[in-house]
């Protein structure tokens, strides 16, 4: 038999919040089991961001609300509404079968952080001063995130960068054309701002002039490694396995390094023809930066084909806009230069596409004999990145990819030294690199101050009535206005992404279901009268004998019947359910209610 819900004490019956101020917390595994079950866009996000919620504010108005909602998991919203990978988009409700696209989410958290006031204050409150001293090496998202939810706790911690600026890939990889540096540089500042010291221009590790972690394991109480993954994976070759052939071609060069030396400042020219071997971020901004040099002509090389690509489709659709050409199932094999060592073509193998790799993507499987050339005057390889460890003075455990192996506590096999970020994921994402900065950084709180010090409830919030209307369902996905070609060519700096102004982002916030609602009937005052269930629009509402209950707190299958005398409860599939609110209006007694369950954070 489903739980009954106890009687309230307002007109409708539903669950005795048992409270004044209209909400409850809870840490019934239960609860949390609801919340990651319903909220599947939440439950994709690596910070989980309390998606609905800051959608929510949009709708009504509130954008800087909504900010400072995406600012609680992840300290940069306007930077991850830009470029982030979205993988809480594959999961949206909005997106399952038979309810059209997925909402967008991330186009939404970027219109929270354009729209804001300009005036807009930060709401943080900080710890007493703890006495701790952390040191954090790297300021890419993973370093920043750590750094800022630290220092917030009371810590007192010290960025320590190679590089001139903060930022990391975001400022030495992602071009301006997708991420504005005065947007970097406003959310940067914000995250380290509550004191926390940024050394740049200073390299850990064991060259002339460098600091040894040895001496900073001595001065800090804890380190952080934040390091990312700064090298680009060698080409392997048909006769040179180890991909010794690219080093020294003119004309031809690995991607990272080009866009890494582009953004230090070196001037970069490319050919008229310009090829390009890869298939992640970094190959389709070489690609789109050769455009903005002036090449004439820019293909993407790829071993499989662009559905398997992981990057968004708008970049894709963007790069084609560009005129940058996808050409899919080839490796490439040999490299052909002229007698002055300039590359002139690329050799490839044609592919045939395989089975499923382990990462979910497709295997390409090269067919003996189809090898042939393709002409360029400039090639940029860009085939991954991986982590180098020569700023260790130590020997660290390292996992089967060669990155740095944490526990549960992300400490590395050296007492006081944890890691975060691409330096233990590998190569990743963005929203990656914040959520495990923040998790390593309150795992670091908990080492450093002996106990726990904030811990996650589930906030279930009393709801007077549907927040949604049954026509905002019919509404389409509303793309991102871009600049105009003609505008973006040559122009290494214009945005191409104009973002939504302030009705478009409330027309898309609309769509949101907000699945954090939490539709349930009181069986005690059902009547059995089938009114929710005729006007439900989709197969929400069930007659059921009985539900499972899982082990994690989640509901397990329901056992519907036909049959009125087998009847146990009338019961509503959250999973189905879009909380479209007609259930809501329609039930004579009144015992349908609504509660928004939310996961929050509690000082412990
Ligand atoms: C060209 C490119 C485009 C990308 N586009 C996207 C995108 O659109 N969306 C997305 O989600 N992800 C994207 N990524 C991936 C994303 O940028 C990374 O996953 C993310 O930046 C990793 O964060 P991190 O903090 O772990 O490391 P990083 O951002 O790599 O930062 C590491 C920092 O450590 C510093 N450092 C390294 N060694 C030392 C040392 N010994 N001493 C001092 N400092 C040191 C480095 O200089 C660097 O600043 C892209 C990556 C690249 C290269
Ligand atoms: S509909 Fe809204 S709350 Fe539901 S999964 Fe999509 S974005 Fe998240
Ligand atoms: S709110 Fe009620 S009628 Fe609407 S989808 Fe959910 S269960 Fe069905
Ligand atoms: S409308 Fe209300 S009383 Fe009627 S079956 Fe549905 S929940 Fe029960």
């Amino acid at each position: 038999m489903p739980e009954s819900d106890s009687k309230a004490n307002t007109g409708r019956s539903g669950p005795t919040l048992g409270c004044d101020d209209g909400y409850i917390t809870s840490e019934d595994p239960r609860d949390f089991g609801w919340v990651k079950e319903n909220v599947p866009c939440q439950t994709a996000c690596p910070a989980g961001t309390d998606i609905p919620t800051y959608i929510w504010e949009i709708l009504q108005g509130r954008p800087g609300d909504s900010y400072e909602i995406n600012r609680e998991a992840n300290v940069l919203p306007g930077i991850l509404g830009r470029i982030c990978s979205r993988p809480c988009e594959g999961k949206c409700r909005h997106g399952w079968p038979g309810n059209g696209d997925p909402v967008s989410i991330c186009h939404l958290k970027r219109a929270a952080a354009d729209l804001k006031d300009r005036g807009h204050r930060l709401n943080e409150s900080l710890y007493a001063p703890s006495g701790k001293k952390v040191a954090i090496i790297g300021s890419g998202p993973a370093g920043v995130a750590a750094a800022h939810d630290l220092s917030l706790m009371g810590h007192d911690v010290t960025v320590f960068e190679r590089e001139e600026r903060p930022g990391g890939m975001l400022a030495y990889g992602i071009p301006e054309f997708r991420l504005p540096r005065e947007i970097l540089h406003e959310e940067i500042h914000n995250a380290l701002r509550l004191g926390v010291t940024l050394k740049t221009g200073v390299t850990v590790g064991n060259g002339k002039g460098e600091i040894p972690l040895a001496s900073l394991r001595a001065d800090f109480d804890a380190v952080l490694l934040a390091t990312g993954c700064m090298k680009a994976i060698d080409l392997p070759l048909r006769d040179d396995p180890d991909g010794h052939a690219m080093h020294g071609l003119g004309q031809a060069k690995y991607g990272f390094d080009f866009l890494l030396e582009m953004h230090r400042g070196e001037a970069k020219t490319v050919g008229k023809r310009v090829a390009v071997v890869g298939a992640g971020f970094t190959a389709l901004d070489c690609a789109r930066v050769a455009y903005r040099l002036g090449a004439e002509e820019v293909t993407i090389h790829l071993r499989t084909t662009e559905e398997y690509i992981p990057v968004t489709r708008e970049e894709i659709l963007e790069a084609k806009r560009e005129n940058v050409a996808l050409l899919g199932l080839r490796t490439p094999v040999a490299l052909k230069a002229d007698k002055d060592g300039t590359i002139k073509a690329v050799e490839f193998a044609q592919n045939r596409l395989g089975g499923w790799r382990e990462n979910g993507r497709r295997k390409a499987i090269p067919i003996a004999g189809s090898e042939f050339e393709v002409g360029c005057d400039t090639l940029l390889v860009a085939i991954g990145q991986r982590t180098v460890h020569d700023l260790l003075d130590e020997k660290i455990a390292l996992d089967r990819w060669n990155n740095a192996e944490v526990g549960d506590d992300w400490m590395t096999s050296l007492e006081g030294v944890f890691a975060a970020g691409d330096y233990v994921k590998g190569a990743s994402t963005v929203i990656e690199a914040v959520g495990q900065g923040r998790k390593a950084a309150q795992a670091m709180d908990t080492w450093l101050m002996g106990k726990p010090r904030r811990k996650q409830v589930v906030r279930i919030e009393r709801v007077e009535e549907p927040l949604r209307q049954r026509a905002f369902d019919f509404i389409e996905r509303h793309h991102m206005p871009t600049q105009a070609i003609t505008t973006r060519v040559h122009d290494l700096g214009c945005e191409v992404e104009t973002g939504y102004d302030p009705d478009l982002a409330r027309e898309e916030a609309k769509r949101c279901y907000l699945c954090n609602l939490h539709y349930k009937i009181d069986i005690d005052n059902c009547i059995y009268c089938r009114a929710c269930i005729d006007v439900a629009p989709k197969n929400c509402i069930k007659m059921v004998d009985g539900i499972k209950i899982n082990p994690d707190g989640t509901y397990g299958d329901l056992s519907e019947t036909a049959e009125w005398d087998h009847v146990g409860a009338i019961w509503i599939d959250n999973n189905e359910c879009i909380r479209c609110g007609a259930c809501y209006q329609v039930c004579p007694t009144k015992c349908i209610s609504i509660t928004r369950n939310r996961l929050v954070m509690q000082e412990v």
